[in-house]
């Protein structure tokens, strides 16, 4: 009875520490081998990869069902409820400018920490670091997709630029309709309250989704983290952690007015979340609750966030600078300043086109490596550990998005 009381961002709390708790002790040859399963090396490990995993991607899952309907309604109802084109394009201008500039702050961030610390690079063997880079991305291509030429495609594909095109246009139409419109708006916004519930529905499972998400990953990777690699894990960390508690908290405390540390609190189960799914658009339901709760305001939230989880990505960012210096080091290459500015303005365009995905952010760093004239093959030698990279990229998406909400709803607010 007394569990029931338990505010959610509690529990899921407990379910990221359960979560790490019972991955530590099932890593190969760990605890839970050595003692349950008496010397068979790897047990624990199958057994939570077969039987605790599925349930993290059963959550997973149904937050990826409700993704798409949330983000579609929840644009179209957002502009709706704003009832005037000019104040889109107003919001939906600061919030591009916003998602720009805190990339490229990110990205400065990253190349100045990788760089100071490049010394520190022990210089891995790249013999065999071999790497398929996947079809080149190029920006106009990027562009150019955002376009759908159907209307179900998109959503049955779950592509997000493509279905947040959609819901400007449907949006912009039902303004310009007007009243004949009217029985069409209703639709939309019921539909939306229906999606909203089914998404809290969800959000309720998050404390166990997280231990099955988290555990069979700590206890996978765990081992992994050793020698150069935890140093370049621990400096993109330094660079999420650097962003986070700089360039966000001057931003919600200058411009959105509200105190960091109660923002950091708010958005904390939005964090946990995004560390344990490693997914921004997973996120997003529980975002834009936290967002919300921190004095978002609800038009500005519903369609500056789901932009954001698609577009703004700020420590996809980081560790594309990180990586890509730590790369370049590996094959003995020292970056020019050229090439430096090279790897801000192409991580720039890549953390646009990074879907918010686990393991996106890897696709683009080949695009970044190529722009550079560095071997895509780089990748292989972060790409075994890129899972923990990209847990810590995702809490500093989604958490950028949320600043970035919390400020441009303050600026309209004042307007
Ligand atoms: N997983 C990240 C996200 O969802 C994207 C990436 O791989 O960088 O935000």
């Amino acid at each position: 009875m007394k569990n029931k009381k338990l505010p959610l961002s509690v529990k899921i709390f407990a379910g990221l520490l359960i979560g790490v708790i019972l991955g530590l002790i099932s890593v190969e040859g760990g605890i839970l081998d050595s003692t349950i399963f008496t010397g068979n090396a790897g047990s624990a490990l199958n057994l939570l990869k077969e039987y605790i995993k599925p349930i993290g991607d059963i959550f997973l899952n149904l937050l990826k069902f409700v993704v798409v309907p949330i983000v579609l309604l929840s644009i179209i109802t957002g502009i709706i409820s704003l009832s005037d084109i000019k104040k889109v394009w107003s919001i939906g201008i600061k919030t591009i400018l916003f998602y720009l500039c805190t990339t490229f702050v990110a990205l400065v961030i990253g190349t100045i920490i990788a760089t100071i610390f490049k010394k520190g690079f022990v210089i891995l063997d790249t013999t065999g670091a071999e790497y398929q880079a996947k079809e080149a991305q190029n920006f106009i291509k990027v562009i150019a997709d955002m376009f759908p030429t159907n209307i179900v495609a998109p959503l049955l594909n779950a592509s997000m630029l493509q279905v947040i095109v959609i819901a400007l246009f449907v949006g912009f139409a039902i303004i310009i309709a007007g009243e004949k419109a009217q029985p069409f708006a209703n639709l939309v916004e019921s539909a939306n309250a229906v999606f909203i519930e089914v998404m809290d529905m969800i959000i309720h499972f998050s404390p166990i989704g997280i231990i099955c998400l988290i555990s069979p990953v700590i206890a996978e990777n765990g081992p992994k983290i050793i020698g150069s690699l935890a140093l370049v894990i621990g400096i993109a960390y330094v660079g999420y952690a650097l962003h986070m508690l700089i360039t966000y908290s001057i931003m919600v405390a200058g411009i959105a007015k509200v105190d960091p540390v109660k923002f950091f609190r708010g958005i904390a189960p939005a964090m946990v979340m995004a560390f344990s799914s490693a997914s921004s658009v997973g996120t997003l339901p529980l975002n834009i609750d936290c967002t919300k709760k921190l004095g978002g305001r609800k038009d500005i939230v519903s369609f500056v966030l789901p932009l954001g989880a698609t577009i703004n990505m700020d420590g996809t960012a980081i560790y594309q600078a990180v990586c890509t210096v730590f790369i370049a080091t590996c094959y003995g290459v020292n970056l020019s300043m050229s090439q430096i500015l090279t790897v801000i303005v192409t991580a720039t365009i890549a953390s646009i086109g990074t879907a918010g995905v686990p393991g996106a952010g890897v696709v683009m760093l080949a695009m970044v490596l190529q722009a550079v004239g560095l071997p895509v093959d780089g990748i292989a030698l972060v790409l075994g550990v890129d899972r923990i990279f990209d847990m810590g990229r995702t809490v500093v998406n989604i958490t950028g998005d949320s600043a970035c909400a919390l400020c441009v709803s303050a600026l309209e607010t004042k307007k």
